[in-house]
């Protein structure tokens, strides 16, 4: 999966990135700002989407977790996610995008389900490109596939989407 040539998007350089928005130096694994999910930003950057899994009661989450919502536990481990799932909603963006995407307007945003969901699999919003509305329909198969995100600046930092299988 690392093979390909990833999909890029380019953020305009104009317009600086609020901290609030920019997560990128809380992804560090140590330092004053660091979180506990860094091992998700790291895994996108070598081409691996995870999560991580109570290996207490056993659920999996989606987004990273550091503390298990069912049980509370707090023994959780990365796991990755199936590189396949299926669609499961979705909709088209045309207007009003945020600022950081407004370029790729028109663009899908859908839900899928990857793994054995619920019990123990995750479902999962991201953007698709280059397909539209009209071409998609729910139950259909899609994979996650690793972008880059170059800009502002020469931080490169790295996110998701999905696309038709
Ligand atoms: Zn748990």
């Amino acid at each position: 999966m690392t093979s390909h040539t990833r999909r890029k998007l380019r953020l305009p350089d104009q317009i600086p990135l609020n901290p609030l928005l920019d997560l990128w130096d809380q992804q560090e694994p140590e330092g004053p700002d660091a979180t506990r999910i860094y091992e998700f930003y790291r895994s996108l950057a070598d081409g691996k989407l995870v999560t991580t899994k109570c290996m207490t009661c056993g659920r999996v989450h989606f987004p990273p977790l550091i503390v298990c919502p069912n049980c509370n536990g707090e023994d959780l481990e990365w796991v990755e996610i199936p590189e396949e799932g299926e669609l499961y909603a979705f909709t088209e963006l045309k207007l009003g995008a945020p600022i950081i995407v407004e370029d790729y307007a028109p663009f899908v945003i859908a839900v899928a389900r990857f793994g054995d969901y619920p019990e123990n699999g995750v479902q999962i919003s991201g953007m698709m490109f280059d397909i539209g509305y009209e071409d998609l329909e729910i139950g259909e198969r899609v994979r996650w596939e690793i972008m880059e995100i170059e800009g502002p600046g020469d931080k490169k930092r790295y996110w998701y989407c999905f696309t038709k299988v």
